[in-house]
């Protein structure tokens, strides 16, 4: 274990998790990949083992703890190999929540936060739309005050956690003829009236729910507005730092495993009478893809420190994310070939990391986006801070 990042009580964290998974998770794992959803019961379970806490303030029942318990929980969760599982949880965790906790007052964080950490309130975050998700900016959806009340209309689609959460942060133009600087963030309760969601077919993360939502005169109390009116879209942009890193701790930690998978498989496989890790060819092919997967490893951690303290690392998230998510469709396209057949059959693991991590590249932002952005960051000197 790193010990410049992780200290004897991450440690200890990740063993907790790891036990916890292993009793609690892995048990149903093949059965929510089959039915496409996970079942409630494992919410209230991640809730009471404060997992959903970790990054929180105390005073809602978190326990406000630092980056790497968010480095460790992460990891652990992509190694029991479903990418959907994972998804549904940190898709709550980090992409749901941190809104909640960022732009929220005291009201919505009783009324949100504190459940979702409790494990008894599940969230989604719904910017992408039908029409368009790499250009934010140019979404349609609107959201009309009219007294005390906003009436939302529009739709979103590919959202995580879309059909069986309870809430929906849902971002939503108040001011459409500003563009980027009328887009505001609101909470919207899963039964308000007009509001519908559409289960999606996919061809990874399966275990967890992929919606395309629909609000037809939702009409929502203006308490449901997170933070100011029209700075929504400064929300997103600083959020995007820690999701970015987020998908790039991910992608690291499933090449990782899918290379402890196959380094197991080619010790015990044999062909012309030795194990196949015996094969010059093979064995070199192992480096370059461990010695990538540890670069990219290595850089996730020094990003976790770094925005840990504060810094900005809008640069360095694009980086973990863009860089990572490719290593990781690399790495695990080779680990399937290790195994031969065996990797194309649905009882190995290869099959399933495959096709989840194909999503690595396209959710949260594609790599051709992400090139753009480091393109301004580069070229033009773009500066992404909210701060300044
Ligand atoms: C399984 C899954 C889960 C998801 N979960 C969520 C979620 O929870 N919440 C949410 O809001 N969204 C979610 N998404 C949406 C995801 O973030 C979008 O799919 C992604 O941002 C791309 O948007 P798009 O699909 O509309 O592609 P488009 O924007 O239509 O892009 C299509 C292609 O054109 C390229 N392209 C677009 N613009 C440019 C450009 N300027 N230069 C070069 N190339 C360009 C893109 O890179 C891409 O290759 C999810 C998607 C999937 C598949």
């Amino acid at each position: 274990m790193n010990t410049m990042y992780f200290t004897e009580e991450h440690n200890l964290f990740r063993e907790s998790i790891q036990d916890f998974l292993k009793k609690e998770v892995i048990p149903h794992i093949e059965k929510w990949e089959k039915t496409g959803s996970i079942e409630r019961f494992i919410w209230k379970k991640f809730g009471d083992m404060h997992f959903f806490g970790i990054s929180y303030p105390e005073a809602y029942g978190g326990l406000n703890l630092d980056l790497f318990y968010m480095v460790v929980l992460l990891e652990e969760l992509q190694k029991i190999n479903s990418g959907g599982f994972a998804a549904a949880i940190w898709a709550h965790l980090y992409l749901a929540m941190t809104h909640l906790n960022k732009e929220g007052n005291d009201d919505i964080k009783q009324r949100y936060l504190a459940p979702s950490i409790a494990g008894d309130k599940i969230g989604c975050l719904c910017i992408t739309e039908p029409f368009g998700g790499s250009d934010v900016a140019g979404m349609r959806t609107t959201a009309v005050k009219e007294g005390d009340h906003y009436i939302i209309n529009g739709s979103k689609t590919f959202i995580t956690n879309g059909v069986y959460s309870d809430y929906l942060v849902v971002a939503a133009k108040t001011k459409p003829e500003l563009g980027n600087k009328g887009i505001s963030i609101f909470v919207v309760d899963r039964e308000s009236e007009g509001l519908s969601a559409t289960k999606l077919d996919k061809l990874g993360w399966r275990a967890s729910d992929t919606g395309e939502i629909a609000f037809d005169n939702v009409k929502i109390p203006t308490n449901n507005l997170l933070g100011e009116e029209n700075a929504g879209f400064g929300y997103i942009m600083q959020h995007f730092s820690l999701e970015r890193l987020v998908m790039g701790v991910n992608a690291h930690a499933r090449a990782e495993y899918a290379l402890e998978y196959a380094l197991q498989y080619m010790s015990e496989r044999e062909a012309f009478g030795k194990s196949i890790d015996k094969f010059q060819a093979l064995r070199h092919s192992i480096s370059d893809l461990y010695a990538d997967m540890e670069i990219c490893k290595e850089f996730n951690y020094s990003v976790a420190y770094r925005l840990n303290k504060g810094e900005y690392v809008v640069k360095e998230a694009t980086i973990s994310k863009l860089k990572s998510t490719k290593m990781a469709d690399e790495v695990i396209y080779q680990c399937l070939q290790f195994l031969g057949g065996y990797g194309y059959m649905e009882n190995y693991p290869m099959a399933r990391l495959l096709r989840d991590s194909r999503l690595g590249p396209i959710g949260g932002g594609t790599s051709e986006i992400l090139r753009e952005i480091l393109a301004r960051i580069i070229i033009d000197k773009k500066e992404y801070n909210p701060k300044t």
